[in-house]
């Protein structure tokens, strides 16, 4: 579907369509320019970042519409990459799709610029950001040139364009990915865990596994995966597969990587790698990604199975931050933790967050409702919820799902009041988490803005 190498403008049959202009769709229109390629590149906005980023890759020789997509054009082009961000209803991909033309992600493109590159793919529900981020740094330690890409954040075509690659990557999948990269062959692959989701996209849970499940779409002996002993639906995912499987899990001792509850130790391959205290990153499902991480990277090469780099591995572990937004302590005042959990968007990561609690803690919830109840919330707020602050949108569900549960006080839409509020209740060893369990829409642009206003405030900002 991608052009061989050697093959020149010249000699290629028709262009390629780069639908969506975000950074990815950015990336690829570059690099698909400087391979010497057609392409027409299109987004249906047309903000002054739009605008910018068109007149840019005309200069490279891109055909670039923004605020339309010619959809014949597209019909015609001999390959469509989407970004991720666009859905399969649109326009622009169903046009593609009805003239039978390939449909691949930036990934896909990318991979074919980049022979021979070693790297680690990461997907899941949950905690593939982090896991990656602990992925590429662990690469670190051990001191190669690594790097984290894909949906964390900075696109593969991006590598692609440098002069040269890093030695190793962590690459984070989301499952439209993984839909659109039928070359994907990672030297290990890592399926954090599965649970329903994207149902705004995907018929059913069963189709969007099975999105997942392309993470083995190449499997073959020389294959290494690490699967979640844990999670009954990953294994199962993941059983199939041809190659060397490896387990993670934070109760099953016997698994390759484990936790070690009585002794609060992760171990490795049956030996310690680290106290549970040592490992900078709050919560559980932290455990679980660095167990996950660590076993990806001891297994990516048998140099890496000595003494001496299973001790560099502890170290990386020991020197992890945790990525921001996501259980970020962003300040400690007068003896009061303040935690910025704002990436937990739904219930399932604002559960995880609030088990992790050790402190008497001031929980603010709230933001735009996305539809599930609440509360799933009310054990874990229960032990460790000192007090509730519901606000935003979803602040009236949010009190009647919880409000004869936890103590809760229900506040309006001013994060100022929220936060000068949560001031007022605090004292020396209590915390205040932000893991609204909700989107941010109702009144920030993003998480990360709520975040940082969080962050802002924290401090007395
Ligand atoms: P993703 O990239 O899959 O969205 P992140 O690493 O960005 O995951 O973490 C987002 C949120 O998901 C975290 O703030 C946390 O609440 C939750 N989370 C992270 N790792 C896990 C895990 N292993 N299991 C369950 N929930 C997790």
């Amino acid at each position: 579907m991608i052009a061989a190498a050697g093959e020149t403008a010249g000699e290629m049959a028709g262009e390629t369509a780069v639908i969506g202009l975000g950074a990815s769709g950015r990336s690829v229109a570059a690099l698909l320019a400087r391979e010497g390629q057609r392409v027409y590149a299109s987004d249906s906005g047309a903000t002054a970042g739009l605008v910018q980023a068109a007149e840019e890759l005309r200069a490279l020789g891109v055909a670039v519409d923004t605020g339309r997509h010619d959809l014949s054009r597209i019909g015609r082009a001999r390959t469509a990459v989407v970004s991720p961000g666009v859905p399969p209803t649109a326009a622009p991909v169903q046009a593609a799709r009805a003239a039978a033309v390939p449909v691949v992600s930036e990934v896909e493109v990318a991979l074919a610029y980049l022979p021979g590159l070693r790297y680690v793919a990461i997907t899941g529900t949950n905690g593939k950001s982090t896991t990656t981020a602990l992925v590429a740094h662990l690469f670190g330690a051990l001191g190669y040139d690594a790097i984290a890409a894909g949906n964390i954040g900075l696109p593969l075509a991006e590598i692609a364009l440098r002069p040269t690659p890093p030695q190793w990557v962590a690459l984070e999948l989301s499952s439209f990915q993984l839909h659109d990269t039928p070359s994907l062959d990672p030297a290990v692959g890592v399926l954090t865990n599965l649970s329903p989701d994207h149902l705004d996209r995907y018929a059913s849970a069963a189709s969007y596994y099975a999105d997942k499940g392309r993470l083995y779409a190449n499997a073959g002996d020389r294959s290494i995966w690490v699967d979640n002993a844990d999670d009954a639906a990953a294994s199962a995912l993941a059983a199939g597969a041809r190659g060397r499987h490896v387990r993670f899990s934070l109760v099953g001792g016997a698994a390759d990587a484990a936790y070690d509850a009585e002794r609060a130790t992760l171990m490795l391959e049956g030996t310690p790698l680290l106290a549970r205290s040592e490992l900078p990153l709050l919560g559980d499902h932290n455990v679980a990604n660095a167990l996950a991480a660590a076993l990806a990277v001891t297994r990516a090469d048998a140099a890496h199975e000595t003494p001496a780099m299973r001790s560099r591995i502890a170290a990386g572990l020991r020197s992890m931050r945790a990525l921001p937004h996501r259980l970020e302590v962003v300040g400690e005042f007068g003896g009061v933790i303040w935690i910025d959990d704002s990436k937990a968007t739904n219930v399932s990561s604002a559960l995880v967050a609030i088990r992790g609690m050790t402190r008497p803690t001031v929980v603010l919830l709230g933001g735009r409702h996305k539809g599930e109840p609440y509360t799933a919330l009310a054990e874990p707020l229960a032990r460790v919820g000192k007090r509730v602050i519901a606000y935003g949108e979803a602040a009236p569900l949010i009190e009647r799902d919880l409000g004869g549960l936890v103590p809760l006080e229900r506040l309006g839409s001013s994060f100022e009041a929220v936060m000068a509020r949560a001031h007022a209740l605090v004292g020396p060893g209590d915390a205040v988490l932000l893991s609204p369990a909700c989107s941010s829409f109702d009144m920030f642009r993003n998480y990360a803005e709520r975040g940082s206003t969080f962050a802002r405030l924290a401090a007395g900002g």
